[in-house]
């Protein structure tokens, strides 16, 4: 076959099974996601060991997955052990300074003698397997080898200066049966084999060369050098191919038609205006006047608005929505919560009054209705709110997932708003934009401040808007890091607490879990925001947990009279609207609470926070969950309580937050110190498994080539017809996301 390129695909070369190419390996690399040989080709090294330069032994870590360059010291020959008689080979390697302990384990006592045999003193290697603790010492177990000498071993490398490619390996299949098989590969493959995503004149203009030796340049370096510039242009490639597919959606959904909403005089929205009780925001105006235009025309909005908690972003969404509903369309609000769902429900109709009571008794004359539908809205309340979207006489319909289900139907819907946009997938945006009959307009809102290059990549489709200022008369928040261990501290803490609630004011106090025993209450902490590196966080007593805490504070002297409630996600729904209610009504002043209330959670009583095992969590998250204090004119004050030992990233982390109430400048430090995975996001770890080589907080200047050069290529090209290596890549991409998808659900 050849490609419209130019480019001959090398007749099925990259489409061989795996299991052809490696017969008794196919299963061990399915398992590691390589299907075809041409898998492997993008199974790229996760780094390269200097076989010139011992690794400090030192310095390892246990539990950590380790590849090591260390020369054998000695070794045991072959041991039997006394009771069980399994056999054994120990030896010793080091750096020239210290000693790092192996133990090979044999079933036969052919292979323990190999081993021994093979591990003479003064030999170079590289030697990888996770570092563990055994008789109190660090011990490397089974691990694979890789010598550095010309040997007769199979897995033994000719030139012992060139980097050495270490693989991402399995139990069962480790780094140099990897390399081999690609070794194996590469070599059956001729310049020209391998589609190039990037079509020639793009690779030109910014100085890349052929796809083949880059290729081989990774995986056989014979410098440094070769697979630095050759890891620069993949990471390019990786970049380009993802941009290119948001340019494809943002073309896509730019070529289907919309319906203009053009604004109504004398309207709704102009009654809203005119009763509002505060004065709009410069921001809230400029970015109210970009989507109002946007709204007016026949071509989907497809935007997202970021804004600090509280910076007024629902108030800007309500305007928009207004704007439709006055040009006879309907609005769909999608939350992430149902406590989000409510409460924006009760927010939109409390800022609307009588404007939304339309068609109600007393409703003003031109009102509409805001309906909520969750997933505990059940039985007539249910069959009341899908009527009222299907007939249209909810000009606004608030809900959680349960608003994407089939019977959901919708009069007109002409306004997408989807709340806190990174909770869900494109899909899930998606299927609640298909429930219109044109496409409607979208509006996507986040309070979680996203750095630029992360807001290309995972939001590549939308154009931005930031609301930067907090609306006039918010109160300073002071915030500071309280050591768990020092219990004149604590007390200290709770009296702060007295002292707030005594002026009328609320605290929250935030745990990591809600029982003592909640297996799965980790899922409640961003996932990586502590790290191995956190060793105290490891050895210490559980995390706090929302029970226990609350029975301790009703039994504190500090707090004694003083009304302690409770909210968690294992709560019923109802039970969570009284815990809410009664906190803002002040019944219970002290709420002790899971992250739930992360999110938009708004009472503006509320001034102390207070976060237990505060180093548990990531730093995006202890802002939100700072962000709930401070609402109303009263100062606002968080408390973070922390065991972590100064100095670890967990310390690091609240200092940092303490420091700054900046969004922006929290969110870029939060990026530089979580995995990939994690800056993306659960739901949008389709797009995020794609990047092996692209570091999101690292690549901002090559995320931002790339999509100039997608978006040209794409606006030339819609449907990709000149360039099929580059659609071919996007499928695989594409396919990739949806197993995800489908994983998950
Ligand atoms: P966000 O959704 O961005 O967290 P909200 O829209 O909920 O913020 O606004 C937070 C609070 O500030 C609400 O009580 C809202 O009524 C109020 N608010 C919004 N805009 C203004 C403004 N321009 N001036 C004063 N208060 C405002
Ligand atoms: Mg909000």
């Amino acid at each position: 076959m050849r490609y419209a390129d130019g480019v001959a695909a090398a007749d099925g070369a990259l489409d061989r099974p795996i299991g052809k190419v490696a017969p008794r390996l196919g299963p061990k690399f399915e398992a590691l996601g390589v299907h075809v040989a041409g898998d492997l080709l993008r199974y790229y090294p996760r780094r390269y060991a200097d076989p010139s330069r011992l690794t400090d032994i030192a310095g390892l870590e246990i539990d950590e997955k380790a590849s090591i360059v260390a020369e054998v010291r000695s070794s045991s020959g072959v041991l039997r052990a006394r009771t069980s008689g399994k056999l054994r080979v120990e030896a010793q390697v080091t750096d020239g300074h210290a000693v790092l302990h192996l133990a090979f384990f044999a079933q036969r006592e052919g292979m323990a003698k190999a081993f021994a045999a093979q591990m003479r003193p003064g030999r170079r290697g590289l030697f990888t397997g996770k570092v563990g603790w055994f008789n109190g010492r660090a011990q490397l177990a089974n691990p694979a080898v890789v010598w550095f000498d010309a040997d007769d071993e199979g897995a033994a490398i000719e030139h012992a200066e060139r980097p050495i490619p270490v693989y991402p390996a399995s139990a069962t299949l480790d780094s140099a049966k990897i390399a081999t098989t690609v070794q194996v590969v590469l070599d059956g493959l001729r310049d020209g084999d391998v589609p190039d995503p990037v079509p020639a004149e793009v690779r030109q203009e910014r100085g890349y060369g052929e796809l083949l030796p880059a290729l081989r340049r990774l995986h056989r370096p014979e410098t440094e050098q070769d697979w630095r510039v050759a890891q620069q242009r993949q990471r390019y490639e990786e970049a380009f191919v993802l941009q290119a597919e948001l340019a494809r959606r943002r073309v896509r959904a730019a070529a289907q038609a919309a319906v203009a909403r053009p604004p109504v005089p004398g309207g709704l929205l102009d009654a809203f205006d005119a009763r509002l009780p505060f004065a709009l925001t410069a921001g809230q105006r400029e970015v109210g006047e970009q989507i109002a235009q946007e709204i007016a025309r026949p071509v989907p909005m497809q935007r997202l608005l970021q804004g600090e908690v509280g910076s007024g972003k629902t108030v800007v969404a309500l305007r928009a929505m207004l704007q439709v509903v006055d040009a006879g369309g309907q609005a769909a609000l999608l939350a992430p919560t149902e406590v989000l769902a409510a409460q924006h429900a009760r927010s939109l109709r409390a800022l609307l009054g009588d404007l939304a009571e339309g068609g109600l008794l007393g409703g003003a004359e031109h009102g509409t209705r805001v309906t909520l539908l969750t997933g505990s809205v059940t039985g007539a309340a249910r069959r009341t709110a899908l009527l009222d979207a299907a007939s249209g006489a909810a000009g606004i319909v608030v809900g959680t997932h349960a608003l994407l289900e089939k019977n959901v139907q919708f009069a007109e819907l002409g306004l997408v708003v989807v709340d806190e946009q990174h909770r869900f997938g494109v899909e899930q945006r998606d299927a609640l934009r298909a429930k219109a009959a044109a496409q409607p307009h979208l509006l996507a809102m986040t309070a979680t401040p996203i750095p630029r290059t992360v807001a290309m990549t995972v939001f590549g489709d939308l154009e931005t808007s930031v609301l930067r200022e907090l609306p006039a008369g918010r109160s300073p928040i002071t915030s500071f890091v309280v050591p768990a261990d020092l219990p004149a501290w604590m007390a200290r803490t709770w009296v702060r607490v007295r002292e707030e609630v005594d002026k009328g004011g609320r605290a929250y106090v935030v745990c990591p879990r809600i029982t003592g025993d909640d297996a799965d209450g980790a899922d409640l902490v961003e996932p990586g925001a502590a790290t191995l590196g956190d060793q105290g966080a490891a050895a210490r007593r559980p995390p706090r947990a929302v029970l226990e805490v609350a029975d301790e504070l009703r039994g504190l002297d500090e707090l004694a009279g003083v009304g302690i409630g409770v909210l968690h996600g294992k709560l019923p729904p109802e039970d969570k609207d009284r815990a809410l209610a009664d906190f803002a009504a002040g019944r219970t002043p002290v709420l002790v609470s899971t992250t739930v209330v992360e999110v938009g959670v708004d009472v503006p009583e509320a001034t102390a926070m207070v976060i237990l095992d505060a180093d548990l969590f990531g730093v995006s998250q202890l802002h939100q969950l700072r962000g709930r204090v401070g609402r109303g004119t009263a100062p606002g004050v968080c408390l973070l309580v922390s065991g972590a030992r100064p100095g670890t990233p967990g310390d690091d982390r609240l200092r940092t937050v303490a420091e700054t109430l900046d969004g922006f400048a929290l969110a870029q430090f939060d990026l530089e110190q979580r995995r990939e995975g994690d800056v993306l996001g659960a739901s949008q770890s389709g797009a995020a498994s794609s990047l092996r080589l692209l570091r999101v907080a690292r690549d901002g200047d090559l995320i931002e080539q790339a999509r100039t050069d997608a978006r040209a290529v794409v606006e030339a090209d819609p449907e990709l017809v000149g360039h099929p290596a580059l659609r071919a890549a996007i499928d695989q991409l594409l396919a990739g996301e949806r197993d995800e998808f489908l994983d998950r659900a």
